[in-house]
């Protein structure tokens, strides 16, 4: 057992070994302890629905530190173990290793799994990808000339079609909704993201549930709510991720669409945190709403802002969300919410890329979105990030005009920006 000064961190994603980096690095000198259920060093996960996936290059995993700089911070690393209960009222952690720790603070970074299809459990021929695990069980299929399903039309059943494309594989993305990219995507960018996957080939058939999927050795035969049947080697299940609560539901700790937090992270109990995929929290920004993020940089962001929390901090969140997602030869980023959104103002920024502003009805700029090669709209997400995380009412014209540079209505926005203009080119 480590002391009671001890910090133990459950789930070894980006967002627990964040948190391990970030205590030590606040100047916590007890022990740090990490505990995760995967095998291997801890990787990020990104890369597996897009590098990773590419039989050309060598399969290795994208380390989120180094072993060295884990060693040197002192951050005892324990692999292939799962928390399997948390006795609160004496404040230890029981791993399935039969160890108990006990914990000052504890943090639940446990993540998110594929929400499952209950028609495809048990299939062989239907996987999912989450893991590195999975990526590599998957790329191995990746040959041309096979027949892959893709059952979703999120992004990384998206990013996952692009790259089984690009390596000669049949790719046909089925999607129940009207159209791909429903939750959180503006249909402009879905719909020239749809136009890039038919270019390349991928069938892309919306508005169709499955209802039966059958396997024999000759593949996956899928019959679609039309009657149509399609054929498949493999099909990817990608209805997106439900977060890991149990540890925490057993422990009594409230749920709410993922364990439930307050601004600084902390759950029902003062002495447990929960960050990263598997929490939900109130996003000031947003009128203090509930919601829970699945994305890299909430991860990270959320894994130091809970190893603040654990040191007697009392930082509120306050990133403003943002996603990215690259297909193909083109990049996707989105900052901040635009669902609730009544106004949406188009930039052209050339022939292949646009940014898209997401306006409420008193002209807040709520989000901003954009499409195009490589990293075109990196930079104009970033100016537009400052403008939401100020809440500012950019004018509409401004916003539509590409010959009005963004740092200017920053600077416009809040004079203090001013260094802007020589740091942001
Ligand atoms: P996770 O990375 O899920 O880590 C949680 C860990 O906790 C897991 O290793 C799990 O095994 C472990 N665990 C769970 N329960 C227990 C337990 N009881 N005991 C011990 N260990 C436990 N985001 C983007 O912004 N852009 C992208 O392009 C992008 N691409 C992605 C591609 C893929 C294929 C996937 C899967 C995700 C992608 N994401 C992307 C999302 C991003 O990777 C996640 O939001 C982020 O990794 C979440 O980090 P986390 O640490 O909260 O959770």
């Amino acid at each position: 057992m480590t002391g009671n000064d001890g910090m133990v961190i459950v789930g070894a994603g980006d967002c627990g070994v964040r948190a391990a980096v970030a205590l030590r690095d606040l100047g916590h000198v007890g022990p740090i302890t990490l505990a995760g259920a995967e095998r291997h060093h801890p990787y990020e996960r990104p890369p597996l629905s897009k590098t990773t996936l590419d039989n050309s290059a060598d399969p290795l995993p994208k380390y989120i530190v180094t072993p060295e700089r884990l060693a040197t911070a002192d951050i005892r690393l324990c692999t292939s173990v799962t928390a399997e209960a948390i006795d609160r009222t004496r404040k230890l952690l029981r791993l399935d290793d039969g160890s108990v720790l006990a914990y000052r603070k504890l943090l639940l970074a446990t993540g998110a799994r594929p929400r499952p299809l209950p028609m495809a459990v048990g299939l062989a021929r239907c996987v999912t990808l989450r893991t590195f695990d999975d990526a590599l069980a998957l790329r191995a299929h990746l040959r041309p000339g096979r027949r892959l399903a893709v059952v979703g039309g999120g992004f990384i059943g998206l990013e996952l079609a692009a790259m089984a494309r690009e390596a000669g594989v049949d790719v046909t993305v089925i999607e129940a909704l009207p159209r791909i990219l429903q939750r959180g995507v503006p249909p402009a960018i879905a719909a020239a993201i749809h136009a890039r996957h038919m270019a390349a080939g991928v069938v892309i058939r919306c508005g169709h549930a499955i209802t039966s999927m059958v396997e024999n050795e000759t593949g996956l035969h899928i019959t679609l709510a039309d009657g149509d049947m399609l054929m498949a080697d493999i099909a990817v299940i990608g209805i997106g991720a439900l977060p890991n609560t149990a540890l925490a539901e057993a422990a009594g700790l409230t749920i709410d669409n993922g364990i439930a937090v307050d601004d600084c992270l902390t759950t029902s109990d003062p002495d447990i945190l929960a960050a990263g995929d598997c929490c939900s929290f109130p996003l000031a920004l947003y009128g203090g709403r509930r919601v829970r993020l699945e994305s890299w940089r909430n991860a990270q962001e959320q894994g130091a802002l809970a190893a603040g929390t654990m040191m007697g901090q009392h930082d509120a969140h306050r990133a403003v969300p943002w996603f990215w997602s690259d297909q193909y030869e083109l990049g996707l980023q989105i900052a901040g919410l635009a669902d609730e959104a009544v106004d949406v103002v188009r930039r052209d920024l050339g022939p292949d890329a646009f940014l898209l502003f997401h306006l409420a009805a008193d002209g807040r700029l709520l989000a901003a979105s954009g499409l195009g090669p490589g990293n075109t709209v990196a930079r104009d997400i970033r100016l537009a990030e400052m403008l939401i995380a100020r809440r500012a009412h950019p004018p509409r014209d401004a916003l539509a005009d590409p010959g009005v540079k963004l740092k200017s209505l920053v600077v416009a926005e809040s004079p203090a920006a001013r260094h802007l203009e020589g740091v942001v080119t």
